[in-house]
């Protein structure tokens, strides 16, 4: 259904735009239909910027996204089919007006022809599917409701919508803890539906919790990625241990705490043939060579440019020197 092949999104940065920052560096993988996929990585590993080029947000800068086979085409009719929940709900809101006035622009947008009382009557089901009572919902402001209501109300307008992808984006990083769990739950039976879901996440325990496959990003590369039992069950690369260990200090950046010697493909520990830069290693199970650097024929070189490593130690200095 998505398919991201080889994506690559280098931002211009500095004064002048003079010097490039690549966030993502050739990422494919697959979003089926009916399954959550959950892309998990420290912060600034390139998740976000993902998200926003499957939503037409930002432009690739090489490769290609495609929704059954059509590329990203930002506008109506990509937006029937593919939206976005993000991780501050009260963002996605305007606070002076009603927050089901979002329901009402769907509405013009899209359903021009169906009559009011049709209207309200869907919006209603919508609510009742993301089980919130339209009653207390319909006619409040953004700031009469609690986050994960909001975060509802958007998934429930996603909903009213023909939509195959939901792309959501650290959705639950603001909920406490058993609204998170209602929202997953709800995640759950969307995909039940038959939409896919890419369940961004820097959150282990969670993302774990409902995907099919998980994707592993470091530093806008992906070094592991496969079904979800098989790279929690049994994490071949170093980084993807490190952060099955790290679930504490999630918020600190992860450094390379164990030394880095083999490499799944180089090593001869690879079953399969190597695809854009990761080895199959076991059926459905793909990870990239863990020497990093020295070992990438597929990576992009550093010609000159702000490689992701770089950013990595200066963010760790920056770190340091803060203290
Ligand atoms: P994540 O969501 O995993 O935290 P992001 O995709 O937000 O990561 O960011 C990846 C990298 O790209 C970071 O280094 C970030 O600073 C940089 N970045 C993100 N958006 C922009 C932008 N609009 N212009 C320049 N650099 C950006
Ligand atoms: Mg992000």
């Amino acid at each position: 259904m998505l398919r991201l092949d080889n994506v690559t999104k280098v931002y211009k940065v500095g004064a002048f735009g003079g010097k490039t920052l690549t966030a993502v560096g050739g990422v494919s993988f697959d979003v089926p239909e009916g399954q959550v996929v959950s892309l998990i990585g420290e912060s600034g590993s390139g998740k976000s910027t993902l998200g926003k080029m499957i939503l037409g947000l930002v432009p690739v800068t090489t490769g290609s996204i495609t929704l059954d086979g059509a590329p990203v085409r930002p506008g109506k009719e990509y937006y029937r089919h593919v939206q976005g929940v993000f991780q501050d709900p009260f963002s996605s809101f305007n606070p002076v007006f009603k927050a089901d006035r979002v329901f009402q622009m769907i509405r013009e947008a899209y359903f021009p022809a169906t009559s009011a009382a049709e209207w309200d009557e869907r919006v209603r089901t919508a609510l009742r599917d993301v089980r919130l009572d339209p009653d207390q919902v319909l006619g409040k402001y953004p700031h009469q409701l609690s986050g994960g209501q909001l975060q509802r109300v958007l998934i429930a307008r996603a909903l009213l919508l023909d939509l195959k992808l939901l792309v959501a984006d650290e959705i639950t990083s603001m909920l406490d803890a058993s609204t998170r769990i209602d929202v997953l739950n709800l995640l759950a039976e969307i995909k039940g539906r038959g939409l896919g879901v890419l369940y961004i996440t820097h959150d282990l325990s969670l993302g774990n919790y409902l995907a099919e496959r998980t994707v592993v990003l470091r530093h806008g590369t992906v070094v592991e990625m496969g079904t979800t039992d098989k790279v929690f069950g049994n994490p071949m690369h170093p980084y993807t241990r490190q952060l099955l260990s790290a679930v504490p200090r999630l918020h600190d950046p992860w450094e390379d705490a164990e030394p880095v010697t083999s490499c799944v493909y180089h090593d001869g520990g690879a079953a399969g043939a190597v695809t854009g830069g990761l080895a199959e290693a076991e059926e459905d199970h793909f990870v990239a060579c863990a020497r990093l650097e020295g070992c990438g024929e597929d990576r992009p070189e550093g010609g000159g440019e702000d490689r992701p490593e770089d950013r990595a130690e200066g963010r760790l200095k920056g770190r340091v020197e803060d203290r």
